[in-house]
């Protein structure tokens, strides 16, 4: 065998993820036109079945992506005019985005500087009698500090949406004792399988899992319009089902999952112990971490982000922009300095391959052109 020199090295390398279940994917899908089942369906069943048996959880509803899981649970929870939910401001813009589509207001709260997650003592402050649900984020694959979460949710009467989109998988060892994975604490965990996650399908689909039998199926409801027996409304939900087709082939993705979380913490283990160059990511003593990112933190970013591009190391900086500051929330009056860690992080972190396939030799040169 001989050894390549590594010239680049992607962010995320899809098709080394694909390879080795390439013809199982193909399978899969072409059983599902062989069905014509192409709404709904055994596939998506099984889906949900599997991932409520892996979330542990008794339910799960397949959805159309992780933005309608979101909008979807608000929607059914009654959150709407008039209502506040209390939400990070560093995270993708579909968290807040979907607080506003449903017609309620994202109340900000800073994130904590080590885990970049929601800081739970700044929480109660922002509570008013608007205040219908805190939103909290499991970002870039750690779980939000959730037992004082839960503890101000019970005080408060408030409802708990766990934004589980990078998270499938992760866990978080309560003060009960009990390990919990991402969504099974909250009233609902909302996942997505965007490409880039850890579990990803070939498209756009989501899942929204929760505790609550009762509440889950109301959920099932509102994704096909309200209606319970076909023509027949009880609510008005919308159109936020699974494509079969998807829920196939993450059928064939979700066995390997734990595998693919596997292989990303011994990349990070490596980069942890050998990494000078930037901080690297903490890791809360509660919580383990999927590492959908691994992110790295420099107060000199900009000059680090360019050594990696000009040595062709995909990275990525998630979020360059914290959402209380973007140009569409305006309206809410938000302004700089209302939220320094989240603002400090959206200028120093930088994200860097951490993919399970990354070679030995990848990572090697990963961490050369970091630390320079
Ligand atoms: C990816 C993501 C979403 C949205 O998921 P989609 O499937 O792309 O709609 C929501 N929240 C967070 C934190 C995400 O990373």
């Amino acid at each position: 065998m001989t050894t390549q020199t590594i010239t680049s090295v992607p962010l995320l390398d899809l098709q080394a993820q694909y390879e080795p279940i390439k013809e199982d994917v193909k399978k899969a899908i072409l059983d599902v036109f062989d069905s014509k089942q192409f709404i709904q369906g055994p596939k998506v069943i099984e889906l949900e079945k599997a991932v409520a048996e892996y979330a542990n959880v008794p339910s799960a509803i397949g959805v159309s992506s992780g933005t309608d899981a979101l909008v979807v649970a608000l929607m059914t929870m009654g959150i709407g005019q008039g209502d506040e939910v209390i939400t990070t401001p560093f995270t993708f813009f579909a968290t807040v985005g979907s607080i506003v589509r449903v017609g309620a207001t994202p109340v900000f709260v800073d994130i904590d500087r080590e885990t970049y997650n929601i800081d739970p003592a700044l929480i109660e402050a922002k509570i008013t009698d608007k205040t219908k649900a805190i939103m909290p984020v499991h970002i870039f694959g750690q779980m939000a500090d959730m037992d004082p979460i839960m503890a101000i949710a019970k005080k408060h009467d408030l409802l708990v949406i766990e934004d589980a989109a990078q998270a499938i998988g992760s866990s978080y060892t309560s003060e009960d004792g009990t390990t919990y994975r991402a969504g099974a604490m909250g009233d609902v965990g909302c996942f997505s399988f965007f490409p880039s996650k850890n579990l990803g399908c070939c498209g756009d689909g989501g899942m929204v899992v929760t505790k609550n039998v009762e509440l889950g199926e109301r959920i099932r409801l509102f994704r096909t319009h309200g209606a319970q027996k076909k023509y027949y409304h009880d609510f008005v939900g919308g159109n936020f089902r699974l494509d079969p087709m998807q829920a196939a082939v993450l059928l064939v993705k979700l066995p390997f999952l734990e595998s693919q979380h596997a292989g990303r913490r011994k990349n990070a283990a490596i980069y942890n112990e050998q990494l000078t160059g930037a901080s690297v990511p903490s890791i809360h003593e509660k919580c383990d971490t999927i590492y959908n990112q691994y992110t790295v933190r420099s107060t000199d970013r900009d000059a680090l982000q360019e050594r990696l591009t000009t040595a062709k190391v995909g990275n990525a900086i998630y979020y360059p922009v914290p959402l209380h500051l973007q140009n569409c929330f305006s309206e809410l009056g938000y302004k700089e300095g209302d939220c320094p860690e989240a603002e400090s992080a959206a200028n120093e972190v930088l994200s860097i391959p951490v993919f399970t396939e990354l070679s030995k030799e990848q990572l090697e040169y990963v961490v050369d052109v970091i630390n320079g």
